[in-house]
């Protein structure tokens, strides 16, 4: 027997495509008596569809406290942040907030990833890696400057493809799996059809959460934000990655709110090396106006590393050098949702049963 989240299996908290996820997030906010709000994106879904961050909100607008839990910043990865916010409602977590706590809910800050099966924005950005001071684009990374020509190659098979494949391994034997990983997705500035390309300035997702946090935390003393990621780590393990406030008083303090797996981004303790731009980075500005929280992405495994690398090259193959409309194109799209997305209940149930934990400790901590 499955457990019900309220009348909603966990699984039915979970969608198919954005568009099914849109609706079924309005549809249950609504029915929570959400305040809702939406930021419509300026490109449409592959069917038409109209696309946007909706935004609800739990609570007094003038609450002390904000729990924060964002999805989709990487897309496609939306899948599961979205189904989690879903389960949230379902759950009815809105209706136990304490008088002081609200609770914000933001559906796709990258809309355009999440409906046309992309971990980038429009721009091929990964917005995970866009977040660096206005003119100051961070220095090369020399190491995907090396790789690059591999990552994306000429052709998806045949000896160009054997050839780029086994420069890469090449490069795995001589500097390890981990500085691989480093080179590949620490982010990179120069090539804007290769992988973990962080652009030259603030995409539409990046000003749309830099306007929400100014909007939606400008009243609170203290927050709590989770970013919703998959793809990293153990198969159904929520991993808590911290990108809050870079001193080990506040780490620490982190740790004590949600337990010692709590890892940091920054010092690469995680299952992810660190990396530039990242998201944490637009939060700063609040803990010098005397404000205090944790910011995490919560990471939870899919497939092994290669798999998903993988999937991820051919994807980015397919936008800079294939054909979207074709049954190449197609396949690629798939195997990239499989990557980011296990849709089966036992992972959904893992996911929902992770966020719920750490949710609980959140609201605790944020109610003081
Ligand atoms: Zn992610």
């Amino acid at each position: 027997m499955r457990t019900k989240i309220g009348d909603m299996n966990p699984s039915d908290a979970f969608s198919q495509s954005y568009a099914e996820a849109r609706a079924k997030f309005l549809v249950t906010a609504r029915a929570a008596r959400a305040r809702l709000s939406e930021i419509p994106h300026p490109l449409k879904g592959p069917n038409g569809e109209a696309l946007a961050c909706d935004v609800a909100r739990f609570g007094p607008d003038d609450a002390e406290a904000v729990l924060w839990i964002n999805s989709a910043t990487h897309g496609v990865e939306g899948f599961c942040g979205s189904g989690v916010q879903i389960g949230m409602m379902a759950l009815g977590w809105q209706t136990r907030l304490p008088a002081n706590v609200a609770l914000l809910l933001t559906h796709a800050i990258n809309p355009y990833g999440f409906a046309w099966i992309r971990r980038v924005t429009e721009d091929n950005v990964d917005l995970n890696r866009n977040f660096f001071p206005v003119g100051l684009v961070p220095t090369a990374n020399a190491g995907y400057a090396e790789i690059h020509q591999w990552v994306i190659p000429e052709d998806f098979d045949g000896p160009k493809r054997a050839q780029a494949d086994a420069a890469l391994e090449k490069f795995r034997q001589e500097h390890g799996e981990r500085a691989l990983h480093q080179a590949m997705a620490g982010g990179q500035y120069a090539y804007p059809d290769g992988l973990f390309y962080g652009g030259t300035g603030p995409t539409w997702s990046n000003r749309t959460l830099r306007a929400l946090i100014s909007t939606h935390l400008a009243q609170a003393r203290r927050f709590c934000f989770f970013d919703i990621h998959t793809g990293l780590g153990p198969e159904g393990y929520g991993e808590p990655s911290y990108v809050g406030k870079p001193t080990e008083e506040a780490f620490a303090e982190c740790q004590k709110w949600f337990g010692s797996d709590v890892t940091w981004l920054e010092r690469g303790t995680g299952a992810s090396t660190p990396v530039n731009g990242h998201l944490g980075l637009p939060f700063r500005p609040l803990y010098d106006q005397g404000k205090s929280g944790p910011v995490l992405g919560l990471e939870y495994g899919t497939l092994p590393s290669p798999d998903v690398l993988a999937a991820l090259r051919a994807d980015h193959w397919l936008h800079a050098r294939g054909q979207l409309d074709s049954e190449q194109g197609r396949a690629i799209k798939k195997r990239l949702r499989d990557v980011f997305y296990v849709d089966t209940d036992a992972w959904k149930k893992q996911v929902m049963d992770r966020a719920n934990e750490l949710t609980g400790k959140a609201i605790r901590n944020l109610a003081g």
